[in-house]
């Protein structure tokens, strides 16, 4: 379903136009027939994974637009993403992923001691994280931003609320970027969507994180909050994999390149954020 977009977020990977409808499924074929079996050479992740027939993925469950679950699979872009890996794997993306949850501060351990294989789970890109473990990508640049009540006027950007409490999680880098902006009073949760209720009973004067994430929750209640849309950072989102796994992470950049030069990227992008969020430029993945 799309309808009329409304405001303009700015990001690294172009505009992005915000909307007030609501999401809807997407068809789910983002991910493409299975491939023909493709040979791995022996003792790679590709070919432990392929011969295993499964592959485990650790993701956001309570974040519309990049990872929701409700009673069946998650969904969301990066969950369409996770099943385009899945795909180019010889697995059938709609059986054979196990689907953990992750919040924000337990990716890097649930990845060094191997209860995961991959984390898409809007990851950001850093070097503190690259200490402890690896990334493929980026596949999509956020910004972040703010997130208040509808109808608050007050609160253009960041500087209107270094004296006030703003709301965050644990283990991310938008509770890490607020302290660096100098705001004095930060609430801190284990996930975005348990800052809501401190929003509306005034406690917090804000939610902060990911612009793409906080339009999620203001499209999955509609009239109630809004995007500040002003973002001051930039959150490169990259796949997390076990450190120096360097095969296992060129294999999940070429497939990201393949899936941005084939339309997969696009058309998950359209099923998913993309009926809220107009379509960015797909990023240029690092090669390090
Ligand atoms: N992208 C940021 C991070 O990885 C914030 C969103 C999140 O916590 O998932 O920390």
């Amino acid at each position: 379903m799309k309808i009329m977009k409304k405001a303009a977020v700015l990001v690294a990977a172009g505009a992005l136009l915000l909307t007030g409808c609501s999401a809807d499924k997407g068809d789910n074929e983002e991910a493409g027939p299975k491939p023909e079996a493709v040979e791995f050479e022996a003792g790679t992740t590709m070919a432990k994974l392929q011969d295993a027939g499964k592959i485990t993925v650790g993701t956001k469950f309570d974040q519309p637009l990049f990872g929701l679950k409700g009673l069946d699979s998650p969904e969301g872009f990066d969950i369409e993403i996770a099943k385009i890996v899945a795909a180019e794997l010889g697995l059938d993306p709609e059986k054979d992923i196990e689907w953990v949850e992750t919040v924000s501060a337990n990716r890097e351990p649930f990845i060094e001691n191997g209860k995961v294989d991959i984390v898409v789970a809007t990851y950001t890109i850093n070097d503190t994280r690259k200490e402890v473990i690896s990334f493929a990508g980026p596949y999509y640049i956020a910004g972040q931003d703010l997130l208040v009540l509808a109808g608050t006027d007050d609160v253009k950007g960041i500087d209107d609320v270094l004296d006030k409490t703003v709301c965050s999680v644990t283990g991310s880098t938008s509770l890490e970027n607020l302290k660096t902006e100098g705001v004095k009073d930060t609430m801190a949760t284990e996930t975005y969507s348990n800052c809501l209720e401190p929003l509306r009973a005034g406690k917090a004067a804000a939610v902060s994180t990911d612009n793409v994430i906080l339009a999620g929750l203001a499209d999955q209640n509609p009239g109630e909050f809004e995007v500040v849309e002003n973002p001051f950072t930039e959150e490169p989102y990259g796949i997390g994999l076990k450190k120096d796994d360097e095969e296992f992470r060129n294999f999940i950049n070429d497939t990201l390149e393949k899936a941005y030069d084939d339309g997969r990227w696009a058309k998950a992008w359209e099923n998913t954020a993309g009926v809220v969020l107009s379509t960015p430029t797909p990023p240029a993945v690092e090669r390090y």
